[in-house]
């Protein structure tokens, strides 16, 4: 089993020699597209329930020593979309589940405001599943060690689409370091095993709470969002006209 990169050094090295040993030049090809089969498809035994146990007796990383509960993530086990967070805070360290403090009751109003709900059409996770002391950024060798477990998440639910709430959890999953502003701009996608999943970026609701500023713009990722989704109810349609429309609901 072979990664992209590791494929694509050996392409790099045969072509330089079939170069080399014919014209002398080094010649223009087409880009390969090659799939890394180091991710794998998920294991046919695997289930979100499992994963879920996993997730509670994990000792993979320092912030299983100060937890009281992992927040493995929870809502459809079809979802249209997978709304992905940064880590357990305090409410949620309390009470085992994702999103249910102050920016919780944001983002669910967020979802509300496109027909979305945690219950019915979103699975809401983290890119940790244990809280970071004091609220801190996971560090990388925590995200790195709680990987595979949104990674089998992704696999398993099959989402739609992926939203993903703030730089941290953006920074994570889409393994980069460039800064939310380059990240939330556009619809994009990213692979996990074999398969290519839609996402959009926004601020994570937590920044909305404590920058206004924030506000608009996030606004305007749910409608390119909602614009993706085939949802619009006549509650959608409803909501939209009214207090939404002057983005009162966030
Ligand atoms: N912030 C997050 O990123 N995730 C939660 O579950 C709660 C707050």
């Amino acid at each position: 089993m072979m990664s992209v990169d590791e494929k694509q050094k050996i392409a790099n090295f045969l072509d330089l020699s079939v170069d080399y040993l014919g014209s002398g030049y080094k010649s223009v090809r087409e880009k390969y597209n090659f799939t890394d089969d180091t991710v794998q498809d998920p294991a046919e035994n695997d289930s979100i329930e499992q994963i879920a146990s996993e997730i509670r007796e994990c000792k993979n990383c320092q912030l299983c020593v100060k937890r009281t509960n992992a927040v493995p993530g929870e809502g459809s086990q079809h979802p249209l979309v997978m709304v992905i967070g940064e880590g357990p805070g305090q409410d949620e360290d309390a009470k085992g589940r994702p999103f249910v403090g102050k920016a919780g009751q944001l983002l669910d109003k967020m979802l509300s405001s496109i027909n979305l709900s945690r219950n019915e059409n979103c699975f809401i996770a983290n890119v940790v599943k244990c809280r970071p002391p004091n609220n801190r950024d996971p560090y990388p060798e925590e995200t790195a060690a709680c990987a595979h477990f949104i990674e089998r998440q992704i696999s398993l639910l099959k989402p739609k689409f992926i939203l993903i709430l703030g730089r941290v959890a953006a920074q994570a999953l889409l393994k980069t370091t460039e800064p939310i502003v380059k990240l939330r701009t556009s619809i994009s996608s990213f692979n996990v095993g074999n398969t290519s999943y839609p996402y959009l970026v926004t601020y994570h609701p937590a920044a909305l709470l404590r920058n206004e500023e924030y506000k608009r713009p996030t606004w305007e990722d749910l409608k390119t969002l909602s614009s993706k989704l085939e949802v619009k109810s006549d509650a959608a349609k409803e909501v939209k006209s009214s207090s939404l429309s002057n983005n009162e609901v966030i």
